[in-house]
Formats: C-alpha cells, structure tokens, sequence
C-alpha cells in the first residue's frame, strides 16, 4: 500500500515536470519570454488590456490619441503587428469597420481575436439617425448601431471579462495573475459605476448637449437624455436647419452649457455656445489620450472621473 502510494507521488511528480516542459518549451500556445503581447486597436481597449496584463508582457496601441477612430484606414505595419501578436483586441466590427477584412487577410496567424464588445447587445440608432449616419458619410464607415460601448462602466466590466478569457486562452500558464488583475481593475469600475449613479438619482435636470453623439450608453444606463450636435460616428458639422433647432431647443429648456471633446474640433459646439451665451465644458469620449496626458497620469478611471464632475454641473 505504502509503496503503491509512494508510486503515484513519483509518477505525478514526473507529469508535472512534463507538463512545465511543455509549456516553456515548443508548445505553439506559449508566450515568448518577453511575456504575451497584445496589440489594441484604440485608447480604451488599450487600457482595459494593461490593466488584465499587468507586468506579464507588453500591451500597445494601434491609433495614436489624435488620429479619427471612427473610419480609421489601418497601415501594412498595422495588420504585420496584429497577425505577429498572441491577442489582438478591438471593441467591435461596428467601431473598427476595417477589422473583419484585415482579420480575412491574416487568416494563417495564430493570434487570438478579441472583440470586446461581441457580448454586449449594441443599441440600434432610430431611422432617422442611421439615415443622416448615411448622408453624412456616405455609405462604408456609417454606423447602424452606437458603438461607444466602453463608456458604459457596467458594459465595461463586461469588455473587461473578455479581454481576460482572450489572455488566458494564449497565456494559460499566468491565469492566477490576469484574473486577479481583472478582478482587481473590476472592482474599480464598479465604483465609478457606483459614483455615476449617487450623482445623477436624485437630479431634476436630465438633458445635456453634446458634440460627439458618444454619450448614449451613460444617457441610457443613468437614465439622462443626450442632445447631440454631430452623430455617432464623427463630429461632422450638422446643417444650418439642425442648428438652429438645437439653438430654438437650448433656449426653450434653458440649457446653459454645451459639451465637446477635447480631441476633436469643437467649431460647431463653439458656434453653439456663443448664438446661446451658453458655456463649453469637456467631456471626452475617450476614443484617445495624448501621451502627454497620460504621462501625467491620465487614465480610463481619472478621465471618467473628470466626465463625471463635468456631467455634475448640468445633471443636478
Ligand atoms: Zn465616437
């Protein structure tokens, strides 16, 4: 008996030895030993992703904080990079118009494809909003759905599970770590989920104007009604008649403030703001953060939060 018991240690210590071996060495699966690598396509995807890898490989970023993440056109270095890496994240085929083909022409890499989004049910746009999405840019890269999923800090958590399974699924070996990093970062989100909601309960006013249509996820979630200027997918000037409606709506409901991103070009909110002595504020959709600012710190979490106060002077 004792021998047979001794038996079973040897020979489940030999498999473990043999399953290390498998892993360092010529498995297909395995990361490199500078750790995983994960290419993203924009900011928050980037982020999400460096915060479920941690210091277990290296995280990067495709689209730089100024480029248009709405109908971006991908470089050869681009589509080298995303079949060279072990994940490749993105938020949606609704975002990143330009992924499903790439990911055709790379079909014989390895890499693991996460859409972030691929969970989430994306809110369709009404008739009329995907019919000027159509004018307005002229077929290809016109949304049909919101894809500004990641503002959302509930959806977000959920962009985060994904990413982690995708890690996983390459970097078996560290799965203690990312879940930890993911639970961790969660954890985070669902407090700002949290402070979003404390903020807005109780507030009368419910309505604010913005620039970019990015906004309909925390309109939706908060219970608040987004006004926009542009559409969903840029922050193209609207037609005088629009204009002027959104100038007739602010003055009838009293709305003193309009919202535009920091990244892009604020013309119209400006415009806007002057035909009604209303004031502009910065609310960032976060589809880029210079490296400056993020060498200053800025960050998914800190951004969110500056949105937050923004959103508190006119939701109260
Ligand atoms: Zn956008």
């Amino acid at each position: 008996m004792i021998n047979r018991l001794k038996l079973t240690g040897i020979l489940s210590a030999a498999a473990l030895i043999l399953v290390g071996c498998g892993t360092s060495g010529s498995d297909e699966s395995a990361v490199s030993e500078d750790g995983i690598q994960v290419v993203t396509t924009f900011y928050p995807m980037y982020d999400f992703a460096k915060n479920v890898v941690g210091d277990n490989g290296e995280v990067s970023v495709l689209l730089d904080a100024g480029q248009e993440s709405h109908g971006y056109e991908p470089t050869p270095q681009d589509i080298a990079a995303i079949a060279d890496a072990d994940v490749f994240v993105y938020n949606s085929d609704e975002m990143e118009t330009w992924v499903p083909s790439v990911l055709e022409s790379i079909e014989s890499s390895d890499v693991i494809v996460v859409e972030a989004a691929e969970d989430i049910a994306l809110f369709e746009l009404e008739e009329d909003e995907a019919a000027e999405e159509e004018h307005d840019e002229e077929g290809e890269d016109a949304h049909s759905v919101d894809p500004h999923i990641w503002l959302d800090p509930v959806y977000a958590q959920e962009q985060v599970a994904a990413i982690l399974a995708g890690v996983i699924t390459a970097d078996e070996e560290n799965k203690e770590s990312y879940e930890a990093n993911a639970a961790a970062f969660n954890e985070k989100l669902a407090e700002l989920d949290s402070a979003y909601q404390t903020a807005f309960e109780t507030a009368e006013n419910r309505t604010f104007v913005v620039q970019h249509a990015a906004f309909g996820y925390i309109a939706r979630r908060y219970e608040l009604t987004e006004v926009a200027v542009s559409d969903v997918s840029s922050d193209a000037e609207p037609n005088p008649a629009k204009l002027a409606e959104l100038q007739q709506f602010m003055i009838d409901n009293q709305i003193t403030t309009v919202y535009y991103s920091d990244s892009a070009s604020s013309k119209t909110a400006q415009t806007l703001a002057e035909a009604t002595g209303a004031s502009l504020e910065v609310l960032s959709p976060l589809e880029g953060i210079t490296d400056e600012d993020q060498e200053a710190g800025k960050d998914y979490l800190s951004v969110m939060q500056e949105n937050l106060t923004a959103l508190k002077k006119v939701i109260q």
